[in-house]
């Protein structure tokens, strides 16, 4: 590896040729930093000096502001599985549309989704849905709060459920005041000693099945088994987060593992690339939101079964997202990171992907990656490799993260590797 300063200098040419390319995405950042914080309103697209500014997706291509062209790895953190304007999708919105929207009444689409989702999840009985993943954790463990009385919530460093339940960095100024409780992801003993401590105040556990903003790290199915057993063992409801995972097979990352949860969490791609969230699980629990049981919880959402969302989601689940669809794209990923971390072995190099099927991750470390805590801080190679990948034609998301969507192929994942490889050298 080149000395720290060598890597700050490099980066500084790379952020300075960046600026000097991307001249109208600078006047739009700028534009934007007289109105919104820093010119931004959603933390994670921020980059220094500043983000690009995209004005088309088409497919797997994406153009910018000042007219170049990036094949997107990035995905939409998960959400954009099909790719921008998938005909089908188009097609379903475009079609709900004609009919009207804010209807202000059940409408015929929310049904259908909901059926596509309990047939694909066994483990959901019965779902409701809400506006973003974020918003269905919340509800997920308010639900959970409110049946069994108890205050607390297990949950894992590192963990990202959302914009308000964030564990990056301990527990988050912004998160709510439950009782948090903070494991160690992929720790199995430690898990389930702490839910057995702690059983008389535990609300619910939760956990992504595989962690997601933390670095794309794979759940250790022993970890995940034995967080199933100590919570049924104490009768604490289980929440699997599977708003990144729901992509890794037609039942999600709970089908793979053979696990069944209380209560699931999904989001992004589920919605069909729309605004959505959705939660579900056992029916004893679920069914305190019947509006006609005389201890109904109350749940509102001006926006819950938005008709386009649920129109492009319903579209999306049942004729587009086949389990061919989901094999091949998740095949795609293993082939990427196969290569990936061939090419890093057979050089030495302090570098590793990690993750699982079509969720991809980049690191600055041999691994092995098991939590958070295993990944150096190395700030500015990210940053690097970033600049370096976009000048090459490829974007993903800057801390190494990379979501797979339908519309790639094994000629983009071969360049992509390609690009990895010609930094790495
Ligand atoms: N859970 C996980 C695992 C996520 O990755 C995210 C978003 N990145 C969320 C929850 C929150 O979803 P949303 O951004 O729709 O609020």
């Amino acid at each position: 590896m080149p000395a720290t300063t060598d890597i700050a200098e490099r980066l500084a040419d790379a952020e300075a040729r960046y600026a000097a390319a991307n001249p109208e995405s600078r006047r739009l950042h700028e534009q934007r930093t007289r109105f919104l914080p820093g010119g931004n309103t959603r933390t994670t697209i921020h980059q220094p000096p500043f983000p690009l500014t995209i004005v088309h997706g088409e497919g797997a291509r994406l153009t910018d502001a000042d007219g170049h062209e990036y094949v997107d790895f990035l995905g939409e953190y998960t959400a954009g599985i099909y790719g921008h304007s998938h005909p089908v999708i188009l097609e379903a919105i475009r079609d709900a549309l004609a009919d009207g929207f804010v209807l202000g009444a059940p409408n015929r689409y929310e049904g259908l989704l909901a059926e596509a989702i309990c047939s694909r999840f066994p483990a959901i009985d019965l779902v409701r849905f809400c506006n973003s993943g974020t918003e269905a954790n919340l509800l997920a463990l308010s639900l959970a709060r409110a049946v069994t009385g108890r205050p607390g919530v297990l949950a894992f460093a590192g963990a990202y459920h959302g914009g308000i339940l964030l564990f990056s960095d301990g527990v988050s100024p912004l998160n709510p005041p439950f009782e948090w409780l903070l494991g160690e992801y992929n720790d199995a003993g430690g898990a389930a000693r702490l839910v057995a401590e702690h059983a008389g105040e535990l609300a619910a556990v939760i956990v992504e099945p595989l962690q997601g903003a933390a670095g794309v790290i794979p759940g250790d199915p022993a970890f995940l088994s034995a967080l199933r057993e100590a919570t049924a063992a104490h009768d604490v409801p289980l929440v699997f987060d599977e708003v990144m995972t729901a992509r890794l097979a037609p039942g999600g990352a709970q089908e793979l593992l053979g696990i069944r949860p209380d209560l699931t969490t999904l989001a992004k791609f589920v919605g069909g690339g729309l605004a959505f969230g959705a939660f579900g699980g056992r029916a004893d629990l679920m069914s305190r939101f019947d509006p006609a049981r005389p201890d109904a919880l109350q749940h509102g959402g001006t926006f819950n079964q938005d008709v386009l969302t649920m129109a492009a989601g319903t579209a999306g689940l049942t004729r587009v997202l086949t389990a061919a669809a989901i094999g091949r794209l998740n095949g795609l990923g293993n082939r990427l990171r196969d290569r990936l971390n061939a090419f890093a072995a057979d050089r030495g190099v302090d570098f590793c992907s990690t993750g699982s099927g079509s969720l991809v991750g980049l690191h600055f470390t041999r691994g092995p990656v098991r939590s958070a805590a295993d990944l150096p801080d190395a700030a500015e190679l990210r940053g690097l490799l970033h600049l370096h990948m976009l000048d090459r034609g490829y974007s993903y998301g800057r801390r190494g993260f990379i979501a797979l969507s339908l519309p790639l192929g094994e000629a983009e994942i071969d360049g992509f590797a390609a690009a990895v490889e010609e930094f790495l050298s």
